[in-house]
């Protein structure tokens, strides 16, 4: 294994910070309602317009369902129409 001098261990340490420094603040404004400007993009979150499996916008505590049970809703914390089947890497499940 190659030795690293300080230089090195200290720019490859701080890509580590910077990466832990940054995450809270990506999941934190998944884990609140989001305003319009805070939203993520449907690609941040590999949004699709199909369940995974049983796992589906209608059943996630982020869904905020439209006028009936079939048409598109919206999301508390991702931009956009949103389709009662649809399903994204932010997908919570709703408890009880
Ligand atoms: S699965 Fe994703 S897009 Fe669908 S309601 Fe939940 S967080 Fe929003």
């Amino acid at each position: 294994m190659k030795s690293m001098n300080r230089r090195e261990w200290l720019k490859s340490t701080g890509k580590i910070a910077a990466t832990v420094a940054v995450a809270p603040l990506v999941f934190s404004s998944m884990a609140h309602a989001g305003t319009a400007d805070s939203l993520q993009s449907k690609s941040s979150v590999s949004y699709q317009d199909h369940p995974s499996g049983k796992d589906m916008c209608s059943n996630c505590m982020h869904f905020v369902p439209g006028a009936s049970p079939k048409v598109d809703g919206t999301c508390k914390v991702v931009a956009g129409k949103i389709s009662p089947h649809g399903y994204c890497f932010a997908y919570t499940p709703i408890s009880g």
